[in-house]
Parts: C-alpha cells; sequence; structure tokens
C-alpha cells in the first residue's frame, strides 16, 4: 500500500473530489477549535485546555483515518466509498461532545452540528436523513439527560424541552430540503452523464462509416484539409490512395447484398493491418476507399498501394466459399502545394479508372504536372 505525496490523486477525479470534500469537513474542525478556545476564554465551556488538546486528539485521529482510507484506496471497496455516513456520524459525535461541556451557550452551540449535517447532501436520501435526523436528535437528548444526571445546576428543564423540541422540529425539517437538494444534484449528474454519453455517441456518428467502422467521406474531407494545411505550410508531401473493389456488382448478385456487406467489412479489417499508425483510411462511398499517407513520398505511396492490392488478394471471407477471392484496383497520387483538394483526388481518380481499364487488380500512379516535369529531366 503506497501514500503518494500530492494532496489529490491527479489520476482519479472521484478520489480527488472525496478528498476535497474531506478537506472541507476537516477545516470545520479547526473552526470549532477557534471557537472552542474562545468559548474557554470567556468560560463558556467545562474543558481544560489539555482535555480539549486530547480530544482533538482523539477525532483528528479518526479523521486521520479516513485520509488514510481515501489516500491508499481502500476506500473503494466499501458499499459507499465517499464513506459519507461514516464522516458524519464522527461530526455529530464530535459536536454533542463539544455541546456536553458547554454552559449556557449549549442552544448556540448547536449551530456548528448543522456544519456536519449539510455534508449528507452530498450523498443522502430522504430515509438516510431522516435516520440521520433522528440519530442526531437522540444524541442530543442523550446529551441532556448526562449533563441533568452530571451538572443539574446547568440544566434548565422547561428550556431543553423547549430547544430540543425546536431542534428536532428544524432539523426534521432540513432533512427534507437537504435531502431533496441532494435528490436534484443526483438527478443532474445522471442527466450529464448521460448528455456525455450521448455527445460522445454524436461524435463517433459523425465522423464514422456505420458500416466499417472508419472514418466516413465527411471526415475525410476534414482530414485532407487538415492534411493540405500543414502541407502548404511546411512542404509536408501527402499521398492518398485511392482503391476500388473489382467487379464487386458480382460478388453482391452472387451472394446478397448483405454477404457484400460483409466482404466490405472484412477486407477494410484486413487491409487496416498494413498501413501505419499515422495513415487515415476513410470510406470514400460505396465501395470505394481513401488512404491519407502524411510524410509519405510516392514510392512508399506505391508500395503502400501494392502492399492493400495484395493483402486483398489473400482475405478469406467467413461464411463464403474458399476460393471467393475480391481484388482491388488502386489509384495514387501526391499532393501538389496549394492546389485543390478536388484536384487532387480527380488524379487519383484518374489513376484508378487506368487501373480498372488496365485489367484491374493493378495499382497505378498519376502524378501532378509538376512531378512529371521532374520525372521528364
Ligand atoms: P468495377 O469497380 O471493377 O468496375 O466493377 P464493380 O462491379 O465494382 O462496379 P462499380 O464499382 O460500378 O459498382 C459498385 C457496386 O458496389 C454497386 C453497388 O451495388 C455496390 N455497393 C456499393 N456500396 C455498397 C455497400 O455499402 N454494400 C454493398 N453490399 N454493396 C455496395
Ligand atoms: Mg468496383
Ligand atoms: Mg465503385
Amino acid at each position: 500500500m503506497r501514500i503518494p505525496l500530492k494532496p489529490y490523486p491527479e489520476d482519479d477525479p472521484k478520489q480527488a473530489l472525496r478528498l476535497r470534500r474531506f478537506f472541507m469537513a476537516l477545516g470545520t474542525y479547526f473552526v470549532w477549535l477557534v471557537l472552542i478556545i474562545y468559548c474557554h476564554i470567556l468560560d463558556f465551556i467545562r474543558l481544560a485546555p489539555r482535555e480539549t488538546a486530547l480530544l482533538y486528539g482523539f477525532f483528528l485521529s479518526i479523521n486521520a483515518i479516513f485520509y488514510l482510507l481515501i489516500r491508499t484506496g481502500a476506500n473503494k471497496r466499501f458499499l459507499d466509498p465517499s464513506m459519507t455516513l461514516a464522516q458524519m456520524l464522527t461530526g455529530t459525535i464530535a459536536a454533542m461532545t463539544i455541546i456536553y461541556f458547554t454552559d449556557r451557550i449549549r442552544a448556540l452551540m448547536l449551530f456548528i452540528y448543522f456544519v456536519a449535517f449539510i455534508f449528507g447532501i452530498f450523498r443522502f436520501n430522504i430515509r438516510q436523513y431522516l435516520a440521520f435526523a433522528l440519530f442526531a436528535l437522540c444524541s442530543y437528548g442523550l446529551v441532556v439527560l448526562l449533563l441533568f444526571y452530571n451538572h443539574p445546576a446547568t440544566v434548565a428543564p422547561k428550556i431543553e424541552i423547549l430547544q430540543f423540541i425546536i431542534f428536532g422540529a428544524v432539523i426534521f425539517w432540513f432533512s427534507f430540503i437537504c435531502s431533496y437538494i441532494s435528490h436534484l444534484r443526483s438527478r443532474i449528474s445522471t442527466a450529464n452523464r448521460e448528455l456525455t454519453n450521448a455527445l460522445k455517441t454524436i461524435e463517433t456518428i459523425a465522423i464514422q462509416d456505420d458500416l466499417t467502422r472508419i472514418y466516413n467521406r465527411r471526415q475525410m474531407f476534414t482530414e485532407l484539409r487538415r492534411g493540405k494545411s500543414i502541407a502548404d505550410r511546411t512542404g509536408m508531401p501527402i499521398a492518398i490512395v485511392i482503391f476500388d473493389l473489382d467487379h464487386f456488382k458480382w460478388a453482391n448478385d452472387a451472394f446478397g447484398h448483405q454477404k457484400g456487406d460483409q466482404i466490405l467489412k472484412g477486407l477494410v479489417h484486413e487491409i487496416k493491418k498494413e498501413l501505419r499508425e499515422t495513415d487515415i483510411i476513410a470510406r470514400y462511398g460505396g465501395e470505394e476507399f481513401l488512404v491519407i499517407m502524411f510524410d509519405a513520398d510516392i514510392d512508399g505511396a506505391k508500395e503502400c498501394g501494392e502492399r492493400i492490392r495484395k493483402r486483398a488478394e489473400t482475405v478469406r471471407y467467413a461464411g463464403f466459399p474458399d476460393t471467393i477471392r475480391v481484388t482491388i484496383s488502386t489509384g495514387i497520387t501526391m499532393y501538389c502545394h496549394a492546389e485543390s483538394i478536388d484536384k487532387m483526388i480527380h488524379r487519383a481518380d484518374n489513376a484508378l479508372y487506368r487501373a480498372k481499364t488496365n485489367g484491374r487488380n493493378r495499382t497505378e500512379v498519376e502524378l501532378p504536372e509538376s512531378e512529371y516535369a521532374n520525372d521528364k529531366s
């Protein structure tokens, strides 16, 4: 078990939140301490400094245990990892202990109890709140009874009974309001979670092709525009490879459209294995796909085009006769500085068309005119 030195765990927001709440609660213990010292100076409290130190030592030790439980992650095994009830019970017992030792301004000291009570807003439902209010009321009753037996001179029965009734009424009213807020809070966080998930789904739908799970045509253009702006600024070379399945109409006619879909999915799955991590593959439309290769020269692009073409030749498709093979034709080009994306795609399309007319299952290249000039020289 390792206790990290940083005050909040950076990689675990839930634990960080629990610790933040813990420190908020701990802060109130120190506010009380200042109050107790002041009451001691005014002689409202029957606690010597040594006894106060002992009492605080005790409650701070319990808090140290809470801290260690959260910091080591042991709390995650609990039914309520926030340990709200345990921390609030400790706070209640601490408040009641201070109240027991307070004379004359006892009713005022009840205020400090409500500080502990408020923390339930992070967790409690109405039943838990009512049970907790009952516990607080009983413990306050016990304090008054103990005072009645041990220090009868400090107890005025009529006033104590009235105080008890008022405390009971306020605390139960607080239970309703606080549990209502707690309920609203949990509804908001549920709604937030659902919204975040919905947003993720929408983001995925917006950029992904349903069938093949690769980028769709819209995201393909986004990536091309991004690449173009980098290339125009830095001179980074970009190559694109367009490929189209050969005689795919035949596969659809022979096996049905759904089986055709399976071929598309299976083929893309296999071809992805031939790409680099920085390459982007997208569905251009129908059974045509486009690979964007950043920082790749024409030799690299040709090699990639051939690699995926050869891979396609070997793919077998589950649920199809073993002899079924689907070949692809590829058209390759390079991006030319400051040209439009359409122009670049048009060149790759021309190359693909040539690959089809030259017999299919082959790779053709069409370079920008400036590159032709370089090639000829
Ligand atoms: P080639 O490209 O070699 O010239 O011949 P082809 O038979 O593949 O002809 P073409 O590219 O013109 O036809 C594309 C076919 O791909 C027609 C269409 O039914 C099929 N297709 C396009 N998108 C899908 C799809 O999402 N699922 C299925 N199953 N078929 C599709
Ligand atoms: Mg085709
Ligand atoms: Mg086609």
